[in-house]
């Protein structure tokens, strides 16, 4: 190709608009790997706002900050972060029950087997994790993690480099942050790399009357933002996919009934959890994210089942320390806009659909998207193959996280309300129901095409919220019951002893990535 033909397919302009979280994230990640080559603007209304409350994340967000480049500690003062190892589900099977969904993986391998075979076995034999005559209960499978050990110690450390072939190198982590603060970071690191922000509401966007693109945005004061692409990170409205360009919801709330939050924000306690706790209610349930600042706290819950005042009520009994600020609802749908590109629009964050909190997704979902856009960066041409592609994808993952959260609600043996009832009774995806028939019968787990959460996580959800495999791999029966005793109680060991030199979470956050002023942020 000539090189006046290629300077012609190229795209020069960006827009993205919308300054949250995800505005914010494709800014700094484009600019990094456009590396001024395309011109990028970034539009946001100071008077619309943020939805502001993403603080939980998991571990593939390091990814997304290892390619800005940002440094870990730096990032976590500025945006008075803390470290998550996992998160605790309290309520969810059974009232009074509890179980930890942690990162990173049990044990360690051992011949043909996963991990959780050996383990399932014993357990199934009612046996300990001793041999002997010193038989005790059988340690939860949460006991085999370091990941899981450390949260309930309340410690913390990443994997040290210079240790090898120990559980230590398996901790996984991701943070909890204030994600205001977040894209106030990012926007610093953006526009160091050339972005042009402009404040300003956008009224008007012109369509091309030929092949129906977007051609520019039309601000309060007249402003005119012409784009080759654009990105639409307008959260909920939606504002060019939708508005503009027609593209529909795909409702999902006969699935996750939850349509509201109320989230309030109140003193911090100690100690400092490295993890992320939910508890479920009699319609949903709380979300209770420690940073160094404060502890954010919400109640998701289903409109149709509890009123908005009943839902506040229960969330402020059921905070640690008192309230920083008043209550604040948040209205949503669950579900996926039914084309995440279109033409020349491609929508990330909330305005290319919307998933519960349940596990944190949400901002992971925006670092995929990124990442497929710059996979898929389209010519001026926009060939529809590419973008054909990109929807596939994008809908497989929404679809693949939609069902392991519906897994929590589904999986519950509540018997206090007509919401828990309703969600055990529901007929659920056949792609869940087909996970679910699988582990039923050899507890085995096949994660299918690199769908974001692992045997591991799926593993912890069914058992934690109570479902028992009818019998465990036969082949585990290769090794007889004295020799899997000592190899689990050897684990078992090893873990605990690991997690003993960890340091205590908030010591760890004191020495390394403390915010200068916790008190001023709120
Ligand atoms: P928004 O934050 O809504 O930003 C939209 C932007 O568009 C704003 O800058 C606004 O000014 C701009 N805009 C809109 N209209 C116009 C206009 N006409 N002109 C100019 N600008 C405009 N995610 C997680 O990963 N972890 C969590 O723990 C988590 N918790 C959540 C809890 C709740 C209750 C909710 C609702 C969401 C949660 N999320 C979480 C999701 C997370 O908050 C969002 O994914 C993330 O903040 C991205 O939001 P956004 O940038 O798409 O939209």
């Amino acid at each position: 190709m000539s090189p006046a033909k290629d300077d012609m397919q190229r795209i020069r302009r960006l827009v993205i608009v919308g300054g949250g979280t995800a505005g914010w994230m494709a800014a700094a990640a484009l600019s990094k790997v456009l590396r001024g080559k395309v011109a990028i603007t970034l539009v946001e209304s100071d008077e619309i706002g943020t939805v502001g409350v993403g603080e939980a994340t998991i571990p593939m967000i390091q990814l997304f900050n290892r390619v800005l480049e940002l440094d870990e500690n730096e990032f976590l003062r500025e945006t008075q972060g803390s470290f998550k190892l996992g998160i605790e589900f309290v309520n969810w099977g059974q009232q009074g029950s509890r179980y930890m969904h942690g990162f990173g993986r049990f044990g360690q391998d051992l011949w043909t087997a996963p991990f959780h075979q050996y383990w399932l076995k014993m357990h199934q034999a009612g046996r300990s994790g001793k041999s002997g005559p010193s038989a005790q209960a059988m340690p939860d499978l949460g006991e085999y993690a370091i990941t899981r050990v450390a949260a309930y110690r309340n410690r913390f450390m990443p994997p040290p480099a210079d240790v090898q072939n120990s559980p230590l190198n398996d901790i996984a982590y991701a943070f909890h942050f204030d994600a205001s603060l977040y894209a106030r970071y990012l926007r610093r690191h953006a526009e160091s790399r050339g972005v042009q922000r402009i404040e300003g509401k956008v009224l008007e966007v012109a369509l091309d009357a030929g092949n129906g693109h977007v051609q520019a945005v039309t601000l309060q004061d007249g402003q005119r933002i012409a784009g080759d692409l654009f990105i639409d990170c307008s959260g909920f409205a939606g504002l060019l996919i939708n508005k503009a360009l027609g593209v529909g919801f795909e409702d999902w709330t006969h699935w996750l009934p939850c349509d509201r939050a109320i989230a309030v924000p109140c003193e911090p306690v100690s100690p400092l959890t490295p993890y992320t706790r939910s508890t479920a209610h009699a319609a949903g349930w709380q979300w209770r994210i420690p940073l160094q600042h404060r502890t954010g706290n919400g109640h998701v819950f289903s409109s149709r089942h509890i009123s908005e005042d009943e839902a506040t009520a229960v969330l402020l009994k059921n905070l640690d320390a008192p309230a920083l600020a008043a209550p604040r609802t948040l209205r949503f749908t669950t579900g996926m806009r039914q084309r995440a590109w279109h033409r020349n629009v491609v929508a990330m964050g909330l305005a290319s659909g919307f998933l519960e909190p349940l596990e944190s997704t949400s901002i992971h979902l925006i670092q995929t998207a990124i990442a497929r856009l710059i996979d898929f960066f389209p010519s001026a041409q926009f060939h529809q193959p590419d973008i054909d592609e990109y929807n596939r994808q994008s809908r497989f993952e929404f679809e693949r996280i939609r069902d392991f959260i519906i897994l929590h609600y589904h999986l519950n043996q509540r018997t206090d309300s007509a919401f828990w009832t309703a969600c055990r009774e529901m007929a659920v995806p056949e792609t869940l129901s087909a996970k679910l028939r699988l582990f039923k019968t050899h507890g085995r787990i096949v994660r299918d095409n690199n769908e974001l959460f692992s045997e591991v996580a799926w593993l912890q959800v069914m058992l934690g919220q109570h479902l028992q495999p009818a019998a465990y791999h036969p082949m585990v029966d290769s090794l007889d019951e004295a020799q899997i005793a000592d190899y689990l109680a050897g684990v078992h060991e090893l873990i605990h002893r690991c997690a003993d030199v960890m340091p205590d979470h908030a010591e760890y956050i004191r020495q390394h990535c403390a915010a200068p002023n916790p008190g001023a942020e709120r």
